[in-house]
Parts: structure tokens; C-alpha cells; sequence
């Protein structure tokens, strides 16, 4: 069994070496995720220096690991942003999310970069509550104005996605996947052309505030104007006065060995996302490998006999899978905040974050790099809708973040289960 698949298919490279000396910058990015690659592209568009910090290399973290399940909207319903921060902002906040999707085509266009992408999504439900769930969803777009798809039961449903396990499915023309890796490697590409410094190998110890950041690393220092910490759930206790609003969670994937017959599974090569909370997400590869989303460890530590217990996850969605083999397992953090939305602010008046994407940032990371640059550059009106959402700590620190959040866990999960 090999570890991402992304790695093994990854088909563009970036040419990072670490930081060695000092430098001085107008804006230093910490993070090479999505989010930092894509406010570097930004920011380096309108003609600042960047210089972006990245611990490991390029797409190492969430962005080179995840689903690619590129979706609007966020880890909260809309329903729940709207109860968090009024009609109009969380209008305003649909629309951007809407905006996302449009900017990751674009960009995957613009910079001509191979990753796959396919538009095409289905959002299924188990249980008769999950049903109405999907009806409230479809009436929620339609008063949106985004394009409602079909709900499909029975021999409609059948034909799109050969599963038994499912009492109806929503069609969404809007959400689809890609290669989250190669993205975001293009992304870096197109960042580094624009004249942005990307560094790697190169993991920032210590963040000193002031007109003049100061970043200090084991090899170099850089000077700032602007930061943008964008570390998300691998960030740790770098930034304390912001870690506590999220935990990292670990969740997993599996690849199966190519199969031709796997492709009939899912004819249309849309992506899947069931609603359970500890939900499944499955899509097929280029190759026709079921790639395989689900589970979620706390600890951060991988379950035992994780690679069997996420075939049986999806053997219980396909059973044809029946004698198929796990070739590729591997895992990565989300950062969870407590009301799932997305965590964007200030830690002083030239510093600014963005976290808690909450499992739900293929496309959204790309536009929080562009607001961020905005912001950096004067214009802070988008980049402040999203700092209106009210976040709160995880009670206790770090160290009790994890009972309460397995508490609600388990919770959710007997209510799956029911
Ligand atoms: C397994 C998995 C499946 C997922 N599936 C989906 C999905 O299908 N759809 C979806 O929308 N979302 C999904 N997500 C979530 C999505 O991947 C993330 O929301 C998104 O990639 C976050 O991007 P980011 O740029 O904020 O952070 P990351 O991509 O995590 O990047 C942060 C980077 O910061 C670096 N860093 C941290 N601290 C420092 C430091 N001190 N110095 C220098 N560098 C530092 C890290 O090394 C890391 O590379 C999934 C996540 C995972 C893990």
C-alpha cells in the first residue's frame, strides 16, 4: 500500500529552495496551501513583493491531500451563517462562495493547469430526514438564484449511481472535483511567474508584531509591511492568540487499484457527498480508481486498521467493490472552528489570518487568498464580511478541545446511526 495519490500523480513541478539569509518584503505569506499560493498570485499581480514561508514544500498540507471536491457555500449551512450574521451579509458571503467556483475554473483555465477538473456533483441522502434535508436544500438555492439540479429516487437515482444505499440524490451542476495537487502546484507556478518569492523547507519559529514584521526562521529572517498567516490546521501554537478557535481533525482517503468496471459505478464522473455528519465522499479517478473520503480522528492519529475499515466504507456504498484492493491511504488535518464557518481576521492592524475552513475549502481557500490580497491592498470590504461571522474558543484549551468536540461527535454519530 503506497501513501497520497496526489503525490504519485502529480504532474506539474515547482522549484522552491529555503530561505537562506535575510529579506524584506512588502507582504510574507506563512503557508503554502491554496490560500497562500493563491494570495501570493494575487498580491504579486498587483505588484507587491511576497515572499511566502511554507514549513514543508508547496501543496504539502490540506490543499495537496484533500477530496477535490470543489463546492460553493461552507462548512456551516446557510441557514446557520444567515442565524450567525444577518440576511445581507450572509447573501453576500453565498455569492462569494459562488465566486469561488467560478475563480477555481478560471484560474485552472487561465494558467492552463492539468488537474482534471469536472463539473458535477451529487449530495445524498441515507435516512428520510436526509431526504428533506435535500428538498429544504433545493428550495435554500432556488431562493438564492443558484441553479437547482434534479432529486432523483428509484431507477433515476440508479442510472446516475449504481448504489442501493441511497434514498434520493441531488443534482449539482456547480460543485465538481479536481486534482487538489496539481492545482495547487499550478497555482504556485502561476504566483512565482507573477514574481512572488515562494520558499520551502522553511518553517517560521516565531512572528514578531510591529510596523515592520519581523519572521524569524532557522535560516533567514524576513521583513515585512503586511503578513498573512494562512498555516490553517497545521499552523499549531504558532499564532496563540487564534489557536484555540480551531481543531485540527485528521480524515482519510483510499484509493482502489484501477478497475474498467468502476467507471459504470459513477457514469457521469460526478463527485459524491453523503449527509451524515461523519459523512463519505467518494469520486472516481482519471484511471478509474474509486477515491474514497471519510473518518475523522480527533487525535489527529490514524484509527487502527484504517485502510480495511475504509474499504468496508465503501464496499457498504458499492458493494461490487467487494474484492477490490486499497492501493493508495493517506490522510490529512482540517481545521475545525466550533460553528463550522470559516475563521478570517486581524491580529493586529498589518497581520491578517484565515482559517477554519472546516473541511471545506477546495474552492473557498482560492478566493480567501484573493480578499486577502485586496484587503492588503486597501480594499477590506470583502475580506470584512467574513471577519463579521462570530467565532468562539474551544473551551480549555487544547488539551480539553478534544473530549468536547468527541462528546459532539459521538452525538452526531447516534444520530446518524438512527
Ligand atoms: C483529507 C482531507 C480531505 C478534504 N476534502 C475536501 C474536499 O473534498 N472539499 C473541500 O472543499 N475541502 C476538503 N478538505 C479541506 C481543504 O483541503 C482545506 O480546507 C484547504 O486545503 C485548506 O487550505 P489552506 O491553504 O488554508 O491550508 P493547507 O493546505 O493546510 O496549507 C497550510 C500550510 O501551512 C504550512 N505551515 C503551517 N505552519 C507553518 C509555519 N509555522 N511555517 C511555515 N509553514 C507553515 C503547512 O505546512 C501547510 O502546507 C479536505 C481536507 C483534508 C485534510
Amino acid at each position: 500500500m503506497h501513501g497520497n495519490y496526489y503525490e504519485a500523480t502529480k504532474r506539474l513541478e515547482i522549484i522552491t529552495e529555503p530561505l537562506a539569509g535575510d529579506l524584506s518584503v512588502d507582504v510574507a505569506i506563512i503557508g503554502g496551501g491554496i490560500t497562500g499560493v493563491s494570495a501570493a498570485l494575487h498580491l504579486a499581480e498587483r505588484g507587491y513583493q511576497v515572499a511566502l514561508l511554507e514549513a514543508e514544500h508547496i501543496g504539502w498540507g490540506a490543499s495537496g491531500r484533500n477530496g477535490g471536491q470543489a463546492l460553493p457555500g461552507f462548512g456551516a449551512a446557510q441557514t446557520k451563517i444567515k442565524s450567525l450574521v444577518g440576511a445581507e451579509a450572509s447573501r453576500k458571503l453565498w455569492d462569494m462562495s459562488m465566486e469561488a467556483v467560478d475563480l477555481l475554473h478560471g484560474q485552472i483555465q487561465r494558467f492552463n493547469i492539468p488537474c482534471d477538473p469536472v463539473r458535477g456533483y451529487f449530495h445524498a441522502a441515507i435516512k428520510p430526514r436526509q431526504v428533506r434535508e435535500l428538498e429544504e436544500t433545493q428550495a435554500e438555492l432556488a431562493e438564492l438564484g443558484a441553479p437547482v439540479g434534479k432529486l432523483l429516487t428509484g431507477a433515476d437515482l440508479r442510472a446516475r449511481l449504481d448504489t442501493g444505499k441511497y434514498l434520493a440524490i441531488l443534482e449539482d451542476n456547480i460543485s465538481g472535483h479536481i486534482h487538489p495537487l496539481n492545482y495547487t502546484l499550478g497555482l504556485g507556478l502561476a504566483a512565482q511567474a507573477a514574481g512572488a518569492k515562494l520558499f520551502s523547507q522553511t518553517r517560521v519559529t516565531k512572528v514578531e508584531p510591529g510596523a515592520v514584521i519581523k519572521l524569524h526562521t532557522a535560516r533567514g529572517k524576513i521583513s515585512a509591511k503586511f503578513l498573512l498567516v494562512a498555516g490553517g490546521a497545521y499552523l499549531g501554537a504558532l499564532m496563540r492568540p487564534i489557536a484555540g478557535y480551531i481543531m485540527p481533525a485528521g480524515t482519510y482517503i483510499m484509493a482502489t487499484e484501477p478497475r474498467p468496471d468502476i467507471a459504470a459505478l459513477i457514469p457521469g464522473n460526478e463527485a459524491v457527498c453523503d449527509l451524515n455528519f461523519v459523512l463519505n465522499y467518494f469520486r472516481r479517478s482519471p484511471d478509474n480508481r474509486m477515491l474514497f473520503g471519510g473518518r475523522v480522528s480527533y487525535s489527529t492519529l490514524p484509527p487502527p486498521s484504517l485502510g480495511a475499515s475504509m474499504l468496508r466504507r465503501a464496499q457498504s456504498v458499492f458493494p461490487q467493490l467487494q474484492d477490490a484492493r486499497v492501493e493508495y491511504l493517506w490522510g490529512g488535518n482540517v481545521d475545525i472552528t466550533q460553528n463550522r464557518a470559516p475563521h478570517f481576521g486581524r491580529l493586529a492592524p498589518n497581520m491578517l489570518f484565515t482559517q477554519g475552513f472546516s473541511g471545506h475549502g477546495v474552492a473557498l481557500t482560492g478566493l480567501a487568498g484573493k480578499v486577502a490580497a485586496e484587503a492588503i491592498a486597501g480594499q477590506a470590504e470583502r475580506f470584512d464580511i467574513f471577519t463579521k461571522i462570530p467565532h468562539a474558543r474551544f473551551p480549555g484549551g487544547r488539551r480539553f478541545r478534544v473530549p468536547a468536540l468527541l462528546l459532539a461527535t459521538t452525538y452526531f454519530r447516534l444520530r446518524d446511526m438512527l
